[in-house]
């Protein structure tokens, strides 16, 4: 098989920015092709590194879905787009891999269903970092000696989603975990809090300029707490993860939602 194809939605953002820079700098992908609104109509080389790269930044992902092909859809862009952007790619034979987060229940079911429906793979990941997937794996271990559990997450102040995605999904294997039953999760907002809880387990999130993001888990038992805690001081720590969803996602037929799953040695 030749190089994997990639598209990035959202390449103009801060994530679409750093994803462009490491799919070009993989040998196995090849980038061909970017959604960028504000840099519709410019070579995406031209804008970002002073020279042409043959890639024409589109208004929107159908447009480019039919013109440069992609065997993959990253998708970096807005809670409100990003599942329709990963339908969009499903129904013309692309795989999503989505690290959007904040997607509603009701997104995910579709992309379940567009996935089932055409027998390809997605990726919808609300964290990329291996660090991030470490912390879930020791909080789950702890957590069962410590079932009374609550997580703080701190975020720069321009994320639009809160709780977030990562603090979500964390909340949610957490509950699992410490509910003998595996009671269905979903989000209770309490009144005063930036943030809300799963199953029982608050998530209290922080917007301050200064921090990039930075999930702690809090666990109390009688006399002893234990923190911790994973941050991410540069987008690249995501990148590492990404390239790994894209390579595997080829090869998938449903959606994946953890990275660890992606990871060689598995959960
Ligand atoms: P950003 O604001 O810098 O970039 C978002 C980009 O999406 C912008 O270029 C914007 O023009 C574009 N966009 C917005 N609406 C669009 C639309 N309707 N159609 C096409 N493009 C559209 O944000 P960011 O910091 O790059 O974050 C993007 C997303 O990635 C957020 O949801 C964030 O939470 C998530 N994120 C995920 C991970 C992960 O590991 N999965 C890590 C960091 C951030």
């Amino acid at each position: 098989m030749g190089r994997i194809k990639v598209a990035v939605a959202g390449a103009s953002g801060k994530m679409g920015q750093a994803s462009v820079s490491a799919i070009r700098s993989d040998t196995d992908l090849q980038l061909v092709g970017a959604v960028a609104r504000r840099w519709a109509g410019r070579d995406l080389g031209e804008v970002m590194a002073g020279q042409p790269w043959g890639i024409n930044c589109r208004a929107d992902v159908q447009e480019c879905l039919d013109a440069d092909r992609p065997d993959v859809l990253v998708d970096f862009t807005h809670p409100e787009v990003g599942a329709q952007h990963a339908l969009w790619a499903l129904a013309k034979g692309a795989r999503p891999v989505v690290g959007t987060t904040g997607l509603k229940k009701e997104d995910l079911a579709a992309i379940e269903e567009a996935c089932e429906k055409s027998g390809l793979g997605a990726a919808v990941i609300a964290n990329f970092s291996l660090g991030a997937s470490l912390l879930a794996r020791f909080a789950m271990e702890a957590a069962r000696y410590f079932p009374e559990i609550e997580i703080i997450e701190m975020h720069h102040q321009d994320k639009v989603d809160a709780p977030s995605g990562t603090a979500l999904h964390l909340a949610q294997e957490l509950a699992a975990r410490i509910h003998t039953v595996n009671r269905p999760a979903s989000i209770e907002r309490l009144p005063g809090v930036r943030g809300g809880a799963v199953n029982g387990i608050r998530i209290h999130s922080l917007r301050l300029p200064g921090v990039m993001a930075r999930h702690t888990v809090v666990l109390g038992g009688p006399g002893q707490t234990i923190e911790i805690t994973h941050d991410s001081t540069d987008r690249n720590a995501f990148m590492p993860g990404l390239i790994i969803a894209i390579k595997k996602v080829v090869a998938l037929n449903r959606v994946v939602y953890d990275l660890a799953e992606l990871l060689d040695d598995g959960p």
